[in-house]
């Protein structure tokens, strides 16, 4: 097993990186990389900010395998990257430390594979968020011209600098709207709806620390992008018992983090109101939008719905051809294409697309509909041990009374 295999482009040439200056360095020829600045000063950004392409084509080659990482050079990268998703379970947030950046540039990527092979959607959501964050605190001690340069190179933003005051607070940087749109609408903070902001021939006005805010939401993107597929092969020991220590700490975490296994058995009572708003008009024969079949269905899928009796009840209840809504929902489910199981959308995309419908108390405090059926359903199930605890009080009372 290469260990390149189960990483993508941008993390594989890190890893050519690495191995290359790892051996560099074995040779002792650290004069001649101190003498190359713009080599070392690639290497910090990238250790800074693992979706830079800054040092992608400082070498070629990649030859590095799974098994390499055993040897005792790399244990600090192992255990930072284990400390990495560890930092992003418990605290929900990575930190940067790049007094080592070499050793920090690797964990990236290592920390990616260790979250995969645990294979939790609610980790991998929980990991993407905490590495999105790091990268905001470090964006946020950045000159805005950086900030500017980041946003152009890798992730095409359309920003130009342009500064004046707005309510007595300086904005130098001016975003084109629909790149804003994109990192924004998931918000709900009412200053970062469009109207409450400057708008000038389609440019929104942004301070260099708002910009950084929009950066996040981008990185969260492309992280999750990385860990949203689980994988699963064989590890040396030394890798797979830091996995198993990081799987432990996640275990005993989950719940408090509210990311509790969802329930075995399906629980109607317990859907959110958009998915039964989704159901009904199903049910009435009203015309699915594609963003409602995809929402229905991947929230279906995700509850555990067997395949076939979702085929049965959406051919049962429609004219839809039964082979092609197999294949769709196959498709949605990860057993066909791309292999990835799809989760509904998030709330505020829900919103976007006007199937957020009927929200009640639980909505007010979630932002998935798979938390809302999560927190829902924990609900039922503790009200009905309640009432099944109360039921035994009351017969074995009356038995003693007997
Ligand atoms: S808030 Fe979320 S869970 Fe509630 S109805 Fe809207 S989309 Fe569904």
């Amino acid at each position: 097993m290469y260990f390149c295999d189960i990483v993508k482009p941008r993390e594989r040439n890190y890893l050519k990186q690495v191995k290359t200056w790892h051996q560099s360095r074995d040779i002792n020829d650290k004069a001649c990389h101190a003498s190359n600045y713009s080599e070392m000063m690639s290497e910090r950004e990238a250790a800074k900010y693992p979706f830079i392409q800054a040092g992608v084509k400082l070498v070629e080659g990649l030859n590095l395998q799974l098994d390499d990482l055993t040897d005792p050079n790399y244990r600090k990268v192992l255990d930072r990257a284990a400390e990495r998703v560890t930092e992003a379970i418990i605290q929900g947030e990575v930190s940067a430390k790049l007094a080592e950046p070499l050793t920090e540039l690797l964990s990236y990527p290592i920390a990616v594979m260790y979250v995969t092979l645990i294979g939790e959607q609610f980790l991998s959501r929980r990991f993407a968020l905490a590495e999105a964050v790091r990268s905001y605190n470090l964006l946020q001690q950045e000159y805005e011209d950086k900030i500017m340069q980041i946003a152009e190179d890798e992730f095409s933003w359309n920003i130009v600098k342009d500064p004046e005051y707005i309510d007595g607070t300086q904005h130098n940087l001016k975003l084109r709207f629909s790149d804003y749109l994109r990192s924004a609408s998931g918000f709900h903070e009412p200053k970062w709806k469009l109207v409450n902001r400057k708008m000038e021939d389609g440019f929104v006005s942004l301070t260099g620390i708002e910009a950084a805010r929009l950066i996040q939401v981008e990185v969260d993107n492309w992280v999750k992008e990385r860990v949203s597929t689980p994988s699963k092969f064989s590890l040396p020991q030394e890798i797979q018992s830091r996995v198993d220590a990081v799987r432990k700490v996640f275990e005993e975490n989950r719940s408090k983090l509210g990311g509790s296994r969802l329930p075995e058995e399906i629980i109607n009572e317990a859907f959110p109101p958009c998915m039964i708003y989704c159901l009904e008009g199903l049910l009435s024969g009203r015309r699915a939008s594609h963003m409602e079949r995809f929402g229905l269905t991947s929230f279906l899928v995700n509850i555990g719905m067997p395949i076939d009796q979702m085929v049965s009840f959406y051919t049962d209840v429609t004219d839809f051809d039964e082979s092609l809504t197999r294949y769709q929902i196959e498709h949605i489910a990860g057993l066909k294409g791309n292999r990835t199981r799809y989760t509904p959308p998030t709330c505020a995309t829900l919103r976007t697309h006007g199937i957020c419908r009927n929200m009640d108390s639980i909505c007010k405090t979630v932002s998935h509909p798979l938390s809302y059926y999560r927190k829902k359903a924990w609900r039922i199930q503790r009200r009905e041990k309640e009432k099944a605890k109360e039921t035994q009080a009351e017969t074995s009372n009356t038995t003693k009374q007997e």
